[in-house]
């Protein structure tokens, strides 16, 4: 596990002031199960009565990326950028190649992986990315029927 400090005080740490876009862009973000891309962000803020337009919420989302609060992918296959909260929780992901569902992994196989890589190095690691591709169990299923 990493810091698991509230964002508001990641924030504060990154020099980041405490918006109201900003908070509310995070609390989607940190209450989506899955990452999540501009316009669903965008969907849940006007859902919530939140009035911002699109452009801000890509704005906010890179001042955010670029502070690494943000983990932003682009998954194969898929034209969007998606976007996960980088500190408070630290998920891999299984994709299906044909539906594009994403299904969560339990914990994380290069923890020890990175502490060696860091002794062995000297690197100060900061984080990784891995997703795993493949078919689903429905896709294979489906595809067996073919
Ligand atoms: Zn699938
Ligand atoms: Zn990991």
């Amino acid at each position: 596990m990493r810091d698991t400090g509230s964002y508001s005080e990641i924030l504060k740490r990154e020099g980041l002031k405490n918006t109201k876009h900003r908070n509310a862009i995070l609390k989607v973000i940190e209450n989506s199960d899955q990452p999540i891309d501009a316009e669903q962000i965008f969907f849940e803020l006007k859902k919530k009565d939140i009035a911002i337009n699109l452009s801000s919420v890509y704005r906010i989302l890179e001042s955010l990326v670029s502070k690494n609060l943000l983990i932003k992918s682009n998954i194969s296959g898929a034209n969007k950028a998606l976007y996960e909260l980088n500190c408070l929780k630290h998920t891999h992901y299984l994709i299906c190649s044909r539906c594009k569902k994403m299904f969560s992994v339990e914990g994380c196989p290069l923890e020890e992986y990175e502490k060696k890589l860091a002794a062995e190095t000297e690197f100060e690691i900061t984080g990784h990315k891995l997703e795993i591709y493949g078919l689903c169990k429905d896709c294979k299923q489906n595809n067996i029927a073919d």
